[in-house]
């Protein structure tokens, strides 16, 4: 794993001439460190293979790839975890989820299909404050969706 934050710096050393440069590869490691141990402690797996996996799946810069909108926090209550993408429509499957604009119950988790209400769960506003954030461990990846129905006091 070091090795690889050692490349993953000299990199963003690289990227800049000067002492800019290392200001960069300084950044990087430490927003490194603070995400593989959020995330190792979320999803139960070591820094070690979140870093190789995360790797795998850059397929552009470090520093433009190591940023918070792709590692988003992962230590809420409001995160769900799955093993797949797969698991995660198997799971949505059959479920209602709870529209953050109408408050009905919808079928589509992302986006609702009540009569009159087209809101998204990626649109501008996301859910409101109101949803939930699903993410798959193969994918590294994950989204907001609104709350299933069961998980939200009934209205
Ligand atoms: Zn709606």
């Amino acid at each position: 794993m070091e090795k690889i934050i050692e490349k993953l710096k000299d990199e963003a050393r690289r990227s800049w001439r000067g002492p800019k440069g290392e200001d960069r590869a300084k950044d990087l490691e430490k927003y490194l460190r603070i995400k593989l141990e959020e995330y190792s402690s979320a999803l139960d797996t070591s820094q070690e293979e979140i870093l190789e996996r995360w790797e795998e799946l850059r397929s552009y810069s470090a520093i433009n790839y190591y940023q918070e909108a792709n590692q988003p926090k992962l230590d809420s209550d409001k995160v769900k975890v799955f093993e797949t993408k797969t698991d995660i429509l198997m799971w949505a499957a059959g479920k209602k989820f709870s529209c953050p604009k109408c408050s009905g119950h919808s079928n589509n988790p992302i986006k609702c299909d009540r009569p009159n209400c087209d809101w998204k769960a990626h649109g501008l506003f996301k859910t409101l404050g109101e949803g939930i954030y699903v993410f798959s461990k193969a994918e590294m990846a994950g989204q907001d969706i609104f709350a299933p129905v069961e998980s939200v006091s009934a209205k």
